[in-house]
């Protein structure tokens, strides 16, 4: 079990209208109001962001961005910036998601560009890697990862990086139903902090939440919840219930 402060998030992707993410979030806050122990956060679209925040006002659920631009504002339509998310309500961002990383063109290095964005307005990055399976069974695994990692967070000062969170989401695991074993997921956090200890020594990156992604679901959280560097989880298809995704908070 890990010694840090677990963070559960919620990934709502492209689903739910404005009224639909409001009665999730009413229904949600209702089910985990005497959580106090764990961090939760939920991501739910642009377009329902400031009505959520509403509905989950004094609650103990953090609101939480799927991307933003790195731009601070300009002529870039469709963009969200940095400083729209936080007026929203918003406190943490998801950064270099698979999917934003496979249908929308972000690379490494935008991914870097939108981390320092966050960073810069105070948003907690979710930064998220992963190895797809082709990559996994050529046995390359931890080269992608360390790639990722190390563009992700190039020409960032240690001091701006105490709030960061990594979440590890193998993509052959991501919507599929497959979860990586509890070794797998341990051993790929354990490489991730080796990581980050050799960016910036062993007391940053023991105090860093690494989470995992990957089909987590009420009954295998426990189990991944088990293992000393999984800090938590980001949860796609299953926090879309309010019922499965508090299950998965109250693990
Ligand atoms: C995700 O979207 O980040 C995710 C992990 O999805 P799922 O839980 O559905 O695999």
């Amino acid at each position: 079990m890990s010694l840090r402060r677990p963070l559960i998030a919620g990934n709502w992707k492209m689903y739910k209208t404005c009224s639909e993410a409001v009665e999730t979030a009413r229904n949600l806050k209702d089910l985990i109001k005497d959580v106090t122990d764990v961090d939760i956060m939920i991501a739910p679209s642009f377009t329902s962001l400031s009505m959520v925040a509403g509905a989950l006002a004094g609650s103990n659920i953090h609101l939480g961005a799927q991307t933003l631009s790195w731009h601070e504002d300009g002529a870039y339509t469709g963009e969200i910036s940095p400083s729209m998310v936080v007026s929203t309500g918003c406190d943490h961002a998801i950064i270099g998601h698979s999917e934003r990383r496979q249908y929308f063109h972000e690379t490494d290095d935008t991914v870097n560009k939108r981390i320092v964005a966050a960073i810069k307005h105070d948003l907690v990055p979710v930064f998220c890697v992963g190895e797809t399976e082709t990559e996994r069974e050529a046995n390359i695994t931890f080269s992608v990862l360390d790639k990722q990692v190390t563009t992700g967070l190039q020409d960032i000062a240690l001091e701006d990086l105490s709030k960061l969170v990594v979440a590890y989401e193998p993509i052959w695991a991501i919507g599929t139903g497959k979860t990586a074993t509890t070794e797998q997921a341990q051993e790929v956090h354990q490489f991730i902090r080796s990581l980050l200890e050799k960016a910036h020594g062993s007391g940053f990156a023991e105090s860093i939440r690494i989470v995992y992604g990957g089909s987590v679901k009420p009954d295998n959280v426990a189990e991944l919840m088990s293992m000393p560097d999984v800090d938590g989880g980001l949860v796609g298809g299953a926090s879309l219930d309010a019922v499965s995704f508090s299950k998965i908070v109250l693990y």
